[in-house]
């Protein structure tokens, strides 16, 4: 077990704007498939906050007249998923708090890999805790006046945090966007009329009718206030980048684009690339909606085996509707997908997803491409095996429950009962991207999921091994 929960989120700010509560609404309304287990806002009219926080879906928290009252130009908005354990309103964000500095709100999206060891720090200096989220961390340190014998500032706070942060942070007066140094997860800017926005991904963008203007860098901070926007780097520019390739693969939208490449578009090739990798004779080609769509049209372009969409997806299951019980997974997939029989029976059917974690969902695809009767299934996924899991704010679970990391090809392909099984390579993973091959001195992205590959010292996890009575003693206590 990790000592923090991991979670994975969508950030939204906006500053300058008379409408900023009903925009930052929006914006978390296409940032929903970052998280669908709480969302928040608070706004700031420059002498006070004003938030609002709950349970489940964007369209389900803010309801009636709860914008309304939700004055100021300023706002800063969060949508939050989390594993079991953490499902807490009080986890929810964005987080606020009052210090000598004045008030501040924080939403963040990524995860801290060495959160424990700071808290413990923080805790032993007396600091009191509200919550069991990682970001917290961040407030308390930019809370502190001063810092190893220093006055504290918002880059030395950066400077203590390890692993995954995109941030927006909201003072009475201003709006600030950081990304951590490696850039693991996405945060671009934008503007609407005279406002700033800042944006998980450029679909929120989109969504209020603002235009994209850049991503923010990794490493930069902007601040944005009344003389404008202000920009600075508080890492050295020679620091590793390491945005992470599986937003790319299944977490980010597909009407996104990330640092100038469309998701679609990449996600296409990437299913092009497959099929040149791996063909197979076949009849059809049909994608697992909606994470597969986009690889499957690729592999059917390419490989000129006509595209079905067989399977019907049930839109109006949410993510709520998961529980981590083997027997409701199982269960899960059925109520999500239904396949039409006459599209696939008696043919030889490629089913392209983008990615296996457990295993479960590809094994009950491929029962079901049985019980309708189709003579062959060839499964292809549009990414390499997921051999280790993520630290940085995409919810892969512990290794052993990794179908990769526990079985070989052979033995994975047995697991879901396909007639044959392939995953794209990783050199063939960055050729999709348009490179020539991973850049093994240098990786052009993370891809520790499919490489163990992490950019980053894993703090907490070897404290953990180290000692995994005392830290689990701590993750009960909190
Ligand atoms: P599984 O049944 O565990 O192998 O799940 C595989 C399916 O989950 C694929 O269709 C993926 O699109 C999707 N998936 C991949 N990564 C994640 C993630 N971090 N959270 C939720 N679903 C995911």
């Amino acid at each position: 077990m990790n000592y923090y929960p991991k979670h994975y989120c969508g950030i939204f700010g906006i500053y300058g704007h008379p409408n900023a509560a009903e925009l930052t609404y929006y914006g978390l309304y296409a940032l929903q498939h970052r998280g669908q287990e709480s969302a928040g806002i608070v706004t700031s009219d420059g002498k006070q906050f004003h938030e609002h926080k709950g349970m489940g879906l964007v369209s389900q928290i803010f309801k009636g007249n709860v914008l309304h009252d939700m004055v100021g130009p300023i706002a800063i908005g969060h949508t939050r998923y989390s594993t079991t354990g953490s499902s807490h309103l009080r986890n929810a964000q964005p987080l606020t708090g009052s210090c000598a500095r004045g008030q501040i709100a924080i939403a963040h999206n990524g995860n801290l890999t060495n959160a424990a060891q700071l808290r413990e720090e923080l805790e032993a200096k007396g600091s009191i805790f509200q919550t069991t989220v990682d970001s917290e961390i961040i407030l308390h340190l930019l809370a502190q006046p001063t810092m190893q014998g220093e006055s504290n500032n918002l880059v030395r706070s950066l400077h203590r945090i390890e692993g995954a942060y995109s941030l927006v942070i909201m003072t009475e007066n201003e709006l600030i966007g950081v990304r951590d140094p490696y850039g693991f997860r996405p945060l671009c800017l934008g503007q609407i009329d005279d406002a700033w926005v800042l944006a998980s991904e450029t679909c929120a963008l989109d969504l209020i009718h603002a235009k994209y203007v850049r991503d923010v860098e990794p490493g930069e901070i902007v601040v944005i206030n009344r003389n404008g926007l202000s920009s600075m780097q508080a890492f050295p520019q020679h620091h590793r980048r390491a945005f992470c390739i599986f937003e790319y693969v299944y977490f980010a939208r597909p009407d996104s684009t990330i640092a100038n490449r469309s998701v679609y578009k990449v996600r296409v090739e990437m299913g092009r690339q497959l099929a040149r990798e791996f063909p197979v004779a076949a009849d059809v080609v049909v994608p697992v909606p909606d994470s597969g769509n986009c690889a499957g049209l690729g592999y059917s372009l390419e490989s000129r085996i006509p595209y079905e969409m067989a399977f019907v997806r049930n839109h109006y299951v949410g993510r709520s509707f998961l529980q981590p019980s083997q027997l409701i997974r199982d269960f899960d997939v059925r109520v999500k997908l239904n396949l039409i029989e006459e599209l696939v029976k008696d043919k030889r059917v490629i089913v392209v997803d983008d990615s296996i974690v457990r295993g479960t969902t590809s094994r009950k695809i491929v029962q079901m491409m049985r019980d309708a009767g189709a003579k062959e299934v060839h499964f292809r996924i549009a990414s390499p095996p997921i051999t280790h899991p993520d630290y940085y704010g995409i919810d892969t679970p512990e290794r052993d429950k990794l179908l990769a990391a526990t079985h070989d090809l052979e033995g994975m392909r047995q697991f879901i009962g396909a007639d044959s099984l392939a995953f794209l390579s990783v050199d063939g993973i960055y050729r999709a991207m348009g490179f020539d091959k991973r850049d093994a001195a240098r990786p052009q992205f993370t891809d520790h999921c499919f490489t163990g590959d992490y950019p980053t010292a894993l703090t907490d996890l070897a404290a953990q091994e180290a000692s995994p009575r005392q830290l689990s003693l701590l993750a009960e206590a909190i």
